[in-house]
């Protein structure tokens, strides 16, 4: 673990939303790399105060984009989090302890198909007008995860988006291969449908290979990197095989994990180079279509769009102005929010294990948003569920949505594009 790179200039700290929020100086960049250091030399120093510090950390990257010495804050607190042996009670913390009741059953519902259409059909049921609301009662529900199901989309399709009929691979261009992803392939299927038929549009044929698993996202996060690593192997056989020369992934998380899967494996490992090969060929959906020659759709549309960039887009995959590209090119009219690119606490599962941080970031979020918008678009699912589970309280109000499903309902109203034969749902 190299901390000795920071040179405590307090560059970060503006941007750290712990920092912003708390004023206190252990819940930044800065003040996280010293405690590291300082657990470093003197271990004995963990207590349940320096865990919390460090557990608190959302592990948004923001920091790492402003720091001047490139200091990898994000990944330092992720490193320690997988070094850190399960500790007792004196130096354990409910975010840990949670994340590691949560890693089993994340395991299974995001580890397999079987899995995956459990998950989603939890989801569906939880939007149910009855049975929806007592699941939301139940005792065993923990009160955070109650109150994120309101952020779940009403109608979810019930296949995932794997297990539809592969198109056609007629003709002689390289496919590009869709990652579909857990909760993108499940509770946000239809947004992996319009983006197959948004590359299609543009001219490229797509491979979804069955073989592709969860990015592993969540575990890494969360400490847990062997399932990661596990699943990361299945993806990079399955892209090799997959016979595509892009990997296109529509979710700001997946996006950046899949694009750090080198670090995983050990330089002498066989499978760093692998997976140096797969990291270079991910690239975001935004970006890949924003390149396509898609068409220019007048500016007709009166519906104004505030775009919310996902911390793994803005700050780790330094993606900004692509998701803007394309709505301005479906014809929205945009108007931009102040802090539009800080953590809404969402953060992976962050608003599960911190509730009270990650609301306090949700209002936040909230109170940015511009009054005269109809949608706040976000190219994250745990962003989108997040700012959602807020907005569904004023059914007037904007709505949280996708990018790509905005610019693909332009293009369907547009006639460039038909509605799915099979019935899918379409926002
Ligand atoms: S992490 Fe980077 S920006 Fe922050 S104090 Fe250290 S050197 Fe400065
Ligand atoms: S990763 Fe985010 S929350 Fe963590 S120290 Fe950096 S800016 Fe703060």
């Amino acid at each position: 673990m190299d901390t000795g790179q920071c040179v405590h200039c307090g560059l970060c700290l503006p941007s750290c939303p712990t920092y912003v929020e708390t004023g206190l100086e252990g819940e930044s960049p800065r003040g996280r790399i010293f405690l590291l250091q300082r657990l470093h030399d003197d271990p004995s120093m963990l207590n349940a105060v320096t865990t919390e510090y460090l557990d608190d950390c959302l592990d948004c990257r923001a920091c790492e984009a402003v720091c001047p010495a490139h200091v990898p804050t994000g990944h330092l607190v992720e490193e320690w989090r997988a070094e850190t042996p399960r500790r007792g009670a004196e130096g354990d913390s409910p975010a840990l302890g949670g994340f590691r009741g949560l890693s089993r059953p994340l395991s299974f519902f995001l580890g397999s198909p079987k899995g995956l259409l459990w998950l989603q059909r939890l989801a569906r049921w939880s939007q149910w007008p009855v049975l929806g609301p007592w699941i939301t009662r139940l005792r065993f529900v923990p009160q955070p995860a109650r109150y994120l199901v309101r952020g779940i989309p009403q109608k979810i399709p019930k296949t995932l988006s794997r297990y539809r009929t592969l198109p056609s691979l007629e003709g002689s261009r390289t496919p590009v291969l869709l990652f579909v992803g857990c909760v993108m392939d499940t509770i946000y299927a239809d947004t992996n449908h319009h983006t197959e038929d948004l590359l299609a549009l543009a001219g490229t044929d797509v491979v979804l290979p069955l073989e592709q698993r969860c990015c592993g996202a969540l575990h890494m996060h969360g400490g847990d990197p062997a399932v990661t690593k596990s699943w990361a192997k299945e993806n990079i056989q399955a892209f090799e095989t997959s016979g595509a020369s892009v990997i296109v992934v529509n979710a700001a998380g997946c996006g950046t994990t899949l694009k750090e899967y080198a670090a995983l494996f050990d330089l002498a490992d066989p499978w760093h180079a692998r997976a140096q090969r797969f990291e270079a060929a991910v690239v975001d959906a935004t970006v890949f279509l924003s390149q396509c020659s898609l068409p220019t759709l007048a500016d007709s549309s009166d519906v104004h769009i505030t775009v919310h960039d996902p911390c793994h887009l803005a700050h780790a995959q330094g993606i900004r102005q692509e998701p803007r590209t394309l709505l301005k090119r479906a014809g929205y009219a945009l108007q931009e929010m102040a802090e539009s690119d800080l953590c809404c606490g969402s953060a992976g599962i962050y608003n599960l294990t911190h509730p009270d941080m990650a609301k306090k970031l949700l209002d936040r979020k909230i109170s940015h948003i511009p009054k005269t918008v109809a949608w706040v678009a976000a190219a994250n699912p745990g962003c989108l569920m997040q700012i959602q589970s807020r907005l569904c309280e004023d059914p007037k109000g904007p709505g949280a949505v996708h990018p790509l499903d905005l610019v693909w309902n332009a293009y369907r109203q547009a006639g460039l594009i038909h509605p799915n034969p099979d019935g899918l749902v379409s926002r």
